[in-house]
């Protein structure tokens, strides 16, 4: 069994449904995130774990143990949340100290846990400051050494990082996610950002509507989504729509807009479905299972990469994205060769 362990889990608000029996294994030290859009049910999973909602149904067990009642002060589990919650007329210590006087610590092991845990998060030079007079990034560090100072046996983030600009989030992002793994803490962080999800997880369920749609490694989820839902979530696509002409083996045959295209799956003939290609496997020296000639509308340079657009049918969508243009970047209106083979080809039923 699964260190944490929700299963069947069902909730609704009034008529609405908002988690439609959903099915959570965490393992003891890894980091899990709900990724999903906003309204799909993310904080509400996150807040059942911490006990600050009932379930209809459904259980939630950790270590062992069936918590699915319990209220949060007896579930060992500690929480970030968005705004942090700290409490603004105590310093940064007196925070940080706030959980282990609650649970009638000594003084000496608050003493000591404070003093550990303010080094873990670089604000030893902040003890005896108000939480008034602190940045953003501060007050977010200061919020995970509280939560973490009791050692909580599951520590649960709702988007943690959601207040900090671009750069400081992602050194908060790195910096975390050490110091999770040092400490081997279970972890369950909530966000709708993509890349702060591929960051930082050892997996990743993709949320939609109330329901888990993909529960894997950041790596298997961008490689094979295993949904529409989930390959337009994560990351970015070439999209195809087309036809299904017929089937060898374990291979369909498509008709699109560019002519037929081969893709590894099981498919009835006159089936309307979507091919989709990662924009870094396509490749524009026309190598691979095909050469189709596309006709570049946009190129976009983004320092490392460039994205290139290509004139396609209405509903479809060509991007590829390279860093190996020999000739420099070419003007719209080019005619390039795209090449990509089978095996990177992704199929779904069109939705
Ligand atoms: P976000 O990223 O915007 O926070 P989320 O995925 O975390 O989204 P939830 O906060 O879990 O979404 O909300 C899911 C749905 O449940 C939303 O439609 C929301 O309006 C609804 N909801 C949440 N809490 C309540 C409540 N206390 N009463 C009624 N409806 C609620």
């Amino acid at each position: 069994m699964s260190f944490l362990d929700v299963s069947g889990a069902e909730k609704a608000f009034g008529s609405a449904t908002v988690l439609g029996g959903v099915n959570l294994g965490v393992a003891q030290g890894e980091f899990v995130s709900l990724l999903g859009p906003s309204g799909c049910g993310k904080t509400t999973l996150l807040r059942i774990v911490a006990g600050l909602l009932g379930l209809d149904r459904g259980t939630v067990k950790l270590d062992g143990q069936d918590i699915t009642t319990l209220p949060p002060h007896r579930r060992d589990v500690g929480v970030v949340f968005q705004n942090y919650a700290l409490f603004p007329h105590l310093t940064v210590a007196e925070n940080v100290a706030f959980g282990l006087k609650a649970r009638r610590r000594s003084a000496d092991d608050t003493r000591e846990a404070v003093k550990k845990f303010l080094e873990l998060v670089h604000l030893s030079d902040f003890a005896n400051r108000s939480v008034r007079a602190l940045s953003g990034g501060q007050q977010q560090r200061v919020a995970v050494a509280r939560a973490l100072a009791v050692r909580p046996k599951l520590l649960l983030l709702d988007e943690p990082f959601s207040a900090l600009d671009r750069k400081l989030r992602e050194t908060m992002q790195i910096d975390l996610r050490r110091l999770l793994r040092e400490l081997g803490t279970t972890s369950v962080f909530v966000t709708h950002d993509q890349d702060e999800a591929l960051t930082m997880s050892d997996r990743i369920a993709v949320m939609n509507k109330g329901a888990i749609e993909q529960f894997d490694t950041p790596e298997a989820i961008y490689r094979r989504p295993s949904t529409s839902f989930a390959l337009e979530f994560v990351g970015l696509s070439s999209r195809l729509g087309g036809t299904v002409l017929g089937s060898h083996g374990d291979l369909v045959k498509v008709e699109t807009a560019f002519g037929h295209l081969v893709a590894p799956g099981s498919f009835v003939p006159g089936a309307k479905v979507l091919l989709a290609v990662r924009p870094e496997r396509i490749k524009v020296d026309g190598h691979g299972d095909y050469a189709l000639k596309a006709r570049l509308r946009d190129a976009v340079f983004q320092g490392s990469k460039v994205q290139l657009h290509f004139e396609v049918a209405e509903g479809d969508h060509l991007l590829v994205e390279t860093s190996d243009l020999p000739g420099g970047i070419p003007m719209p209106g080019t005619e390039m060769k795209l090449g990509w083979a089978v095996a990177d080809t992704l199929i779904y039923p069109a939705s």
